[in-house]
C-alpha cells in the first residue's frame, strides 16, 4: 500500500509499504478513505517530537471502512463506515474509567507518533471498539474528518475546561482550525462577544463569517491594551490556541478577576507565568490533551446542522498528490489553508 512516511526532521515521502495486519484480538483494519493533515504532523517534521522515529506513518484523523476486525472486536464489522478518533483507549484502565483517554494506559495520542497512522491506504487501530465511532447514514464525510480531532480539541480544551458560560466575553488567541473549531464550540453557550486574535488578516476574515463578534490583527499594536480598552476590565475567557510566549503573554494580560485561561497550543519553550499579578485575581489557567469523550455528543450536533465543520476545509487533494497537500498545508498563510481534506478515490 501507499503510505506518507516520515524519514527525521525534515524528510518525508509518499512510500511503498507492508499492509498492516491484526495483531491482537481487539484491533482492527480500516480502509481509510479519507484523511487530513494536522499542525501536529507539521511539528513531527520539524523534528518537535522526538518519540516519533524514523520510519513512521503519520496521521491521527480519517474516515474509513473496516476491513478486517479481531476476534475481541464486538462493536464493529467488516464494510462498517468509521471515524477513527485522534485517541485511542482501552476502556478499562485507571484514565479511561475517569474519561481521560488521553491518558489512557494502553492508548492516548499513539496514532502517527508511537505507531503508524492514518495517512496511509490502510490503518490498525487498536482497542477498535472504543476508539472508533460509527458514521451516521448519509453524513458528509469530509465534515466529519474535522471531529477526529480538531473539533473535539477546540470544544474540551478550549471551551469546556474555559467554562465558558452564557453572556460570556472569550477571547480565542490564534485562528487555525483549532482556534476556529474552539469559536464555532463556543457559540454551544451564547458568550456575549467572541474576539478573534491572529496575526492573518484572511483568517479572521473566516473567523467572522465562523460568529467572532470582533477580530483584532495582532500584527497592529500592543493586542491587550485594545482588547482592555474594548472590554470594561477584560476577558472572561481566553483560549490559547497557539504554543508560543507572546500568545500565552497576550492571555494572561487580558484576563479578568475571576476568568479562565484555557490552554491549547502546543508549547516548545517555557513561558513567563505572572503569578506575581495573578496571584489576586482568582483566576483559573487549564491545560490538557484532548480526551475526545465529548465525540458522541459533537456526533450529534453535526447530524442536526447545529454544527456546521465542513466550512473548515479550504482544499482537497487525492492521494496521488499527498505532497502537494503537505505543500499547501505548511504555507497555510500564502495558500489561505485552514484544513485540507485528502481523499482515497
Ligand atoms: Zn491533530
Ligand atoms: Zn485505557
Amino acid at each position: 500500500m501507499k503510505a506518507l512516511v516520515y524519514h527525521g526532521p525534515g524528510e518525508k515521502s509518499w512510500d511503498s509499504v507492508p499492509l498492516p495486519h491484526i495483531s491482537k484480538p481487539t484491533d482492527a483494519i480500516v480502509r481509510v478513505v479519507k484523511t487530513t493533515i494536522c499542525g501536529t504532523d507539521l511539528h513531527i517534521l520539524k523534528g518537535d517530537v522526538p518519540a516519533v522515529t524514523k520510519g513512521r506513518i503519520l496521521g491521527h484523523e480519517g474516515i474509513g471502512i473496516i476491513q478486517e476486525t479481531g476476534d475481541a472486536v464486538s462493536n464493529f464489522k467488516k464494510g462498517d463506515h468509521v471515524l477513527i478518533s485522534c485517541i485511542t483507549s482501552c476502556g478499562k484502565c485507571e484514565y479511561c474509567k475517569r474519561q481521560m483517554y488521553a491518558h489512557c494506559e494502553d492508548g492516548g495520542w499513539i496514532l502517527g507518533h508511537l505507531i503508524d497512522g492514518t495517512q496511509a491506504e490502510y490503518v490498525r487501530i487498536p482497542h477498535a471498539d472504543n476508539s472508533l465511532y460509527h458514521v451516521p447514514p448519509g453524513e458528509d464525510e469530509e465534515a466529519l474528518v474535522m471531529l477526529s480531532d480538531i473539533l473535539p480539541t477546540g470544544f474540551e480544551i478550549g471551551v469546556l475546561y474555559g467554562t465558558v458560560k452564557p453572556g460570556d466575553i472569550v477571547a480565542i488567541v490564534g485562528a487555525g482550525p483549532v482556534g476556529m473549531a474552539a469559536l464555532l464550540t463556543a457559540r454551544f453557550f451564547s458568550p456575549s462577544e467572541i474576539i478573534m486574535i491572529d496575526v492573518d488578516e484572511s483568517r479572521l476574515s473566516m473567523a467572522k463569517k465562523f460568529g467572532a463578534t470582533k477580530t483584532i490583527n495582532s500584527a497592529c499594536g500592543n493586542v491587550a491594551e485594545i482588547v482592555l480598552a474594548q472590554t470594561k476590565d477584560g476577558v472572561d475567557v481566553a483560549i490559547e490556541a497557539v504554543g508560543m510566549p507572546q500568545t500565552f503573554d497576550i492571555c494572561q494580560n487580558i484576563v479578568r478577576p475571576g476568568g479562565h485561561i484555557a490552554n491549547i497550543g502546543v508549547h516548545g519553550k517555557s513561558v513567563d507565568f505572572q503569578i506575581q499579578k495573578l496571584w489576586i485575581q482568582n483566576i483559573t489557567l487549564t491545560t490538557g490533551l484532548v480526551n475526545t469523550n465529548t465525540t458522541p455528543m459533537l456526533l450529534k450536533t453535526v447530524e442536526s446542522k447545529e454544527l456546521v465543520p465542513g466550512n473548515l476545509i479550504t482544499h482537497r487533494f487525492t492521494f496521488d498528490q499527498f505532497l502537494k497537500a503537505y505543500d499547501v498545508f505548511g504555507n497555510a498563510a500564502a495558500e489561505k489553508a485552514l484544513k485540507v481534506i485528502i481523499s482515497n478515490t
